[in-house]
């Protein structure tokens, strides 16, 4: 089969023959009809996180926002069968540690994280396997198309398990976000659908446009304005939740200081290699007015549903992100295209 291959960190993917993956005993192979680009294939493309020890593996596959359909199933594998059209989450849980049992599958003691890692070879192929399928493969549902859950990628299913399942937004409650990208952009509109009270924060006007368009109320610009200062103007005593979608020094402490009290911030964001995993916080504050921080990763896979389900109904439409379809011949120019911004809202490669 064809697929992207990374040879050497930064140099241009190498599309080219590899062999098909065979299914594990609890596995399937996904015969792939879509599968999101995203921000965190360009990182790890660039051979980010070397300093937590955390880069993927060369001659390697990346793409971890696929969907498709079942083509082949391991002999231990009960409630996937060939022919079931499925997502993939990108957090693998194995299924049986004591953080999948108890439904967190997205912080699995043994879990794999697909196209990160050596375990788990990513979906810029025609087949990608899935590793414990019984308990990865999401179903989709009728009328769903591979493509639209492509665009939900990892960018939906992180913002909805931040804003829903941990900071638990509530209806006509501020929500500020910070940064506008892939990530940043779904968190506006999943608390939009919320029914929250939505301020985008961003440096670039383009980007606070698309942000207005998926459903912010109001608007920051960081580069003209004081971010604490203008989210307490616009709300009286700040946001009652914050999300920091970028992981910078700066955003992680503009989210704290705009909550109010009693307030909550999740960060999904992780830092750079300025921070190195490494942010000062105002922790003095934080416990005068019981200010909450929470990480977040991703969405266990058991609640894949949720999201899938407002899909369905028509709640959240990700296709109208789709800004390009591109041929896995022209992945290495999009994921090069991203060093440069020069890209059309969500890309997504399609067979
Ligand atoms: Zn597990
Ligand atoms: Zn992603």
């Amino acid at each position: 089969m064809r697929a992207a291959v990374l040879r050497e960190y930064g140099e241009p993917l190498d599309v080219t023959g590899v062999a098909e993956p065979d299914p594990e005993p609890h596995g399937v192979v996904v015969d792939v009809e879509a599968c999101g680009i995203c921000r965190s294939d360009w990182h790890a493309w660039q051979g980010h996180g070397e300093w937590a020890d955390d880069r993927v593996p060369t001659d390697f596959v990346l793409g971890h926002e696929p969907a498709g359909t079942v083509v082949a199933v391991g002999d231990r594998v009960r409630s996937v069968t060939e022919g079931d059209r499925v997502a993939v989450p990108f957090n693998l849980g194995c299924g049986a540690c004591s953080e999948c049992l108890s439904g967190h599958g997205n912080t699995c003691l043994d879990g794999r994280a697909l196209g990160f890692e050596r375990a788990a070879p990513g979906a810029f192929a025609e087949r990608v396997h899935l590793p414990y399928a019984d308990y990865n493969a999401m179903r989709l549902p009728e009328g769903v198309a591979a493509r639209d859950v492509a665009a939900l990628g990892c960018r939906f299913m992180t913002a909805y398990h931040a804003l829903e399942h941990r900071a638990v937004v509530g209806a006509g409650e501020w929500v500020a976000v910070h940064g506008c990208g892939g990530v940043g952009l779904s968190a506006v509109h999943v608390a939009d659908a919320l029914g929250a009270r939505v301020i985008a924060v961003d440096v670039d006007d383009g980007a606070l446009e698309r942000a207005s368009a998926a459903g912010a109320d109001e608007t920051v610009n960081g580069r003209e304005m004081v971010v604490p200062d203008a989210i307490e103007a616009i709300t009286g005593r700040g946001a009652h939740v914050s999300l920091d979608a970028l992981g910078r020094a700066e955003t992680c402490r503009n989210s704290v200081d705009c909550l109010r009290e009693r307030g909550t911030h999740v960060q999904v964001g992780l830092t750079t290699d300025a921070e190195k995993g490494e942010v000062s916080l105002p922790t003095d504050a934080m416990t005068r007015w019981e200010v909450d921080f929470l990480g977040s990763r991703g969405m266990p896979p058991t609640r894949y549903d949720e999201l899938l389900g407002l899909l369905e109904a028509g709640d959240l439409d990700p296709g109208v992100l789709v800004g390009r379809e591109v041929g896995l011949d022209e992945v290495p120019e999009r994921l090069a295209a991203m060093t440069t911004y020069d890209t059309e809202g969500v890309e997504v490669l399609t067979f």
